[in-house]
């Protein structure tokens, strides 16, 4: 039994956005509160935490996540990364650098942004993470057998993965069929559907999000990574019967 947590269901900028009075904005639903990215594995005792956004503190203690053993990270934007500085925890309780997988286009941009958590620093004679390279190749953790999706989000690579019958499909507007095909039919599919509207630059559109998740035939899906033009109740009027919009805290055993 894997125990998925959608800790943030948010788009870059979190809804409410800021300085936004639209109707999703006011929050007359609840469930259109959503803070940055990210989520949770937990396999018996295993805990892998994805992405690191600037809430991940707090996303963590409302989730009474009990500790992490390794992070993934998709790719190195502020809303997925920019919140790392609270991984030093995980590391000093551990006592060790915490293993890190990302990819080799990921890390030289992540190195650059927080260097005294790779490298020697002022505050511990190691480093606090310990990158783990990973391209498409299936990687070993522990109990844990995770099998890296790559795509493209603009000119970024995104390293999404699957383990078992979960897979995420992050921030994404192109993929190889040979890497899309990795997702095909989970259990549980997560996937980022930031926009409405078709032509965004670096995203794929709401339909395009929908045509992706029929071709690989979930038995359900959670859209997350939502901007302020998803409303939830008029979302899931438009979404198949095994199609639902995420909402922060999400909980779901697969
Ligand atoms: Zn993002
Ligand atoms: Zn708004
Ligand atoms: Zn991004």
């Amino acid at each position: 039994m894997t125990t998925v947590i959608f800790n943030g269901t948010g788009s870059s900028t979190g809804v409410p956005q800021l300085f936004c009075d639209c109707d999703v904005c006011k929050l007359t639903d609840e469930r259109n509160r959503r803070t940055r990215f990210s989520m949770t594995l937990i396999e018996d005792e295993t805990v892998l935490q994805i992405d690191f956004p600037y809430e991940i503190r707090q996303q963590l203690l409302r989730s009474q996540v009990s500790h992490i053993d390794a992070g993934w990270l998709t790719h190195a934007h502020s809303d997925h990364f920019a919140g790392i500085d609270d991984m030093r925890m995980a590391s000093f309780r551990k006592d060790e650098p915490l293993p890190f997988f990302i990819s080799r286009e990921t890390f030289e941009i992540a190195q650059k942004r927080f260097p005294y958590l790779f490298f020697e620093n002022e505050y511990l004679p190691r480093p606090f993470l310990k990158p783990v390279f990973v391209e498409k190749e299936p990687v070993q953790f522990r109990n844990m057998t995770l099998l890296p999706i790559r795509h493209k989000h603009g000119e970024t690579v995104v390293t999404s993965l699957r383990f078992k019958d979960f897979a995420l499909l992050a921030d994404i507007n192109s993929i190889e069929p040979a890497e899309l095909d990795k997702a095909k039919g989970v259990k549980l599919l997560a996937i980022s559907s930031t926009v409405w509207k078709k032509k965004h630059p670096t995203h794929f559109s709401f339909e395009e999000i929908l045509d992706i998740i029929k071709y690989l035939a979930p038995e359900r899906a959670y859209l997350t990574h939502m901007n302020h033009t998803f409303d939830y109740s008029e979302t899931l009027k438009k979404l198949p019967e095994n199609v639902l919009p995420a909402v922060d805290g999400l909980k779901i055993e697969v």
